[in-house]
């Protein structure tokens, strides 16, 4: 990127996101620019002795599947359901581990399996995710399967820690509802 100097790099940003221009106007000097560094990384079990582990502290990968956030609240409601199903500490985080470890590695698999496609040097992978997976994604099961990927119910992370997902139709619904007279006004 470098190689090619400040102006080549700008011109194709602006190529896909004109609006950028304000921001790219900004930038003399690549020295200006944080380069971001995604690790993976995932601590099994996510216990030690009298110590917990949550979050990215016990799983980080790149922000792909847009999860993280989600898994350390998960993790945090895995914890309090552990620790009200036992007064033995010991016992707690144990139980803590065994409702969050098949989630944890199902996604971090994911996440490593599928991070290529989005960030690589490579020209294939990318070109799959444009053209190959934008078509299959449209088949059925397939958008059903994506859908829970990227929400994070795959496996059902909630029900094994005595959650239940909320109706997202009736909500749905409900702020359809609501929005409607605003529409009417406006
Ligand atoms: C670019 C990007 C986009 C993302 N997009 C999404 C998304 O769309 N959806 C999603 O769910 N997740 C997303 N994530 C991931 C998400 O931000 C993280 O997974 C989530 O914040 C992890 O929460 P955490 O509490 O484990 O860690 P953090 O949010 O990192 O919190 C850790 C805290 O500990 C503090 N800390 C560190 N060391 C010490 C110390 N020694 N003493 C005291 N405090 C300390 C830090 O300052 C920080 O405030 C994204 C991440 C990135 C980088």
């Amino acid at each position: 990127m470098k190689a090619g100097g400040l102006d080549t790099w700008k011109s194709r940003i602006l190529a896909v996101w004109p609006a950028c221009a304000p921001y790219l106007d900004q930038i003399t000097d690549f020295a200006q620019l944080t380069l971001a560094r995604y690790g993976h990384h995932t601590l099994l079990p996510q216990r030690g002795e009298r110590i917990v582990f949550l979050g990215d502290a016990a799983h980080a990968t790149s922000p792909q599947l847009g999860q993280g956030a989600n898994m350390a609240l998960l993790d945090a409601a895995a914890l309090d359901e552990a620790l009200r199903r036992s007064d033995d500490l010991d016992q707690a985080l144990d139980v803590y581990g065994a409702l969050r470890r098949n989630h944890i590695k199902l996604f971090q698999a994911l996440s490593l399996m599928l991070t290529p496609f989005y960030q690589s040097d490579g020209r294939v992978l990318p070109w799959m995710r444009d053209t190959l997976v934008a078509v299959a994604a449209r088949v059925p099961p397939l958008p059903q399967m994506l859908g829970a990927m990227v929400a994070g119910t795959l496996l059902d992370p909630l029900g094994r820690i005595g959650l239940a997902e909320p109706d997202w139709t009736a909500i749905a619904g409900a702020l359809g509802s609501t929005e409607a007279p605003t529409q009417e006004k406006a």
